[in-house]
């Protein structure tokens, strides 16, 4: 499993299980991964790859806080002494105060579908980032500089998008997603379509968005994203003002009855202000 490079010293790992990207920024003093997948085995891999591309310290970045994009921070930290890893405050403060309890979480989500990733990851020495910020932080990485952003809650809590203005190239984590439907689970359904619409705004045309998960897009598919997850925030709030049952809202929605079911939930969380 190797690197493709995406735009001049921009690289794209694109894990098979689950479709999860993880991405190298390769500049002049230090060498950037954007996600670090799930287990110690994938970390591994993804460490070898980006070892073949360059000798730098390594930084890195977790989008958020789900297993996929950040249990692998412990491996690829070893590689490089020193190594800062970088995330929202929410999203570090997860991994720090409730690791074990996510990792539990985790094990009885996926055990029934994916019996070896959960055994995997619950064997993780979860790493939680160790830099933090809260809304924008630019990093200088040798020649190019990079620009972290949270826009606002939408997936989770502590999103994360990383600019390359040069490239030009933006990760969004699972801000988007090309590889399924956006996954609901600890989101903000009524929040995410103005965290998509600030994206929009603060990405310059032309530029690559890197997914969670699947294939790199284009701003119009983030924006046919967007307008979903609009459509998809207003059902949402006629049917919190109707009273209408979570089950009725989530049959007119567009993403199939489970995953709307879970998005309608959080919505309605989220409108009554217990999120
Ligand atoms: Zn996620």
């Amino acid at each position: 499993m190797g690197l493709a490079e995406i735009a001049p010293d921009v690289y794209l790992l694109r894990q098979p299980v689950l479709d999860v990207n993880a991405t190298l920024i390769v500049g002049g003093e230090v060498a950037v991964v954007v996600d670090t997948l799930s287990t110690d085995a994938q970390a591994a891999q993804l460490r070898d790859a980006v070892r073949a591309v360059t000798a730098l310290q390594l930084v890195l970045v977790n989008t958020h806080h789900h297993f996929d994009h950040c249990f692998g921070n412990n491996v690829l930290a070893a590689d490089s002494p020193g190594c800062a890893i970088w995330a929202h405050e929410a999203a570090a403060a997860e991994l720090r105060d409730h690791a074990a309890r996510w990792q539990r979480e985790w094990y009885d989500e996926w055990l029934p579908t994916h019996p070896d990733l959960a055994r995997e990851l619950a064997e993780v020495t979860v790493r939680p980032p160790d830099r933090t910020l809260h809304t924008e932080s630019m990093m200088d990485i040798g020649g190019r500089v990079l620009e972290l952003r949270h826009l606002g809650r939408g997936h989770t809590e502590g999103d994360l998008v990383v600019a390359v203005p040069d490239a030009p190239v933006l990760l969004a984590g699972d801000l988007v997603e090309e590889a399924g439907p956006p996954s609901f689970g600890d989101s903000f359904p009524i929040e995410w379509p103005e965290t998509l619409a600030a994206l929009l705004l603060s990405t310059a045309p032309g530029t690559t968005v890197v997914p969670g998960h699947g294939a790199p897009v284009d701003l119009d598919f983030v924006r046919a994203q967007h307008d979903e997850l609009t459509a998809l925030a207003w059902l949402i709030r006629d049917g919190h003002a109707d009273g209408a049952p979570a089950e009725a809202v989530a049959a007119k929605a567009a993403y199939g009855p489970t995953v709307a079911l879970t998005a309608v939930r959080r919505g309605y969380a989220e409108l009554a202000g217990r999120l």
